[in-house]
């Protein structure tokens, strides 16, 4: 299972502050959306990216402080809609979350718990350092921290893509 965060991870930017903490995105234009995933050749990126994981069996999962609405709306706007069913979406509003006082590091071990996964099996990818460190401090899951503050480079998408290869 790899569990993503959403802002400055999947989107190169930060959708959450660039709309000012909207709960509805409706009216913003598409190219506001492709502006926001780093454009055309990025968004492709990253449909081969979900595409590969998935085909391999994969779980996908966005663990995210914003909106899930707007996360929902932002995959649809980039052809993303179809690598996370909106049970696989968690914002700050979904239940999880908010069972979890907005935590991530307890919503990722919920999550584990509920699939009997173990560390190994799981890689969670967030551009926020704190939480990171959480996690591998608490030794909960595998992680990956997204170090540019522009989104998931080409060089952590691969590493991505390998973090799970049949050795
Ligand atoms: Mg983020």
């Amino acid at each position: 299972m790899i569990i993503y965060d959403f802002d400055q991870t999947i989107p190169s930017s930060h959708i959450f502050h660039a709309t000012g903490g909207a709960a509805e995105v409706g009216e913003f234009e598409d190219d506001f959306f492709i502006d926001a995933f780093g454009g055309e050749e990025r968004i492709l990126r990253l449909q081969a990216h979900f595409f590969r994981l998935k085909k391999r069996g994969i779980e996908l999962l966005i663990l995210s402080h914003g909106w899930s609405g707007v996360i929902i709306e932002s995959l649809a706007r980039v052809e993303l809609s179809e690598f996370f069913a909106s049970d696989t979406i968690f914002g700050n509003d979904s239940d999880l979350m908010t069972q979890n006082r907005g935590e991530k590091q307890p919503a990722i071990q919920e999550l584990m718990r509920d699939r009997h996964l173990q560390f190994e099996q799981v890689l969670f990818v967030d551009d926020d350092w704190m939480v990171v460190e959480q996690c591998k401090n608490s030794e909960t899951c595998r992680t990956l921290h997204v170090e540019a503050e522009a989104g998931l480079t080409e060089n952590e998408l691969i590493t991505i893509e390998n973090a799970f290869s049949p050795s």
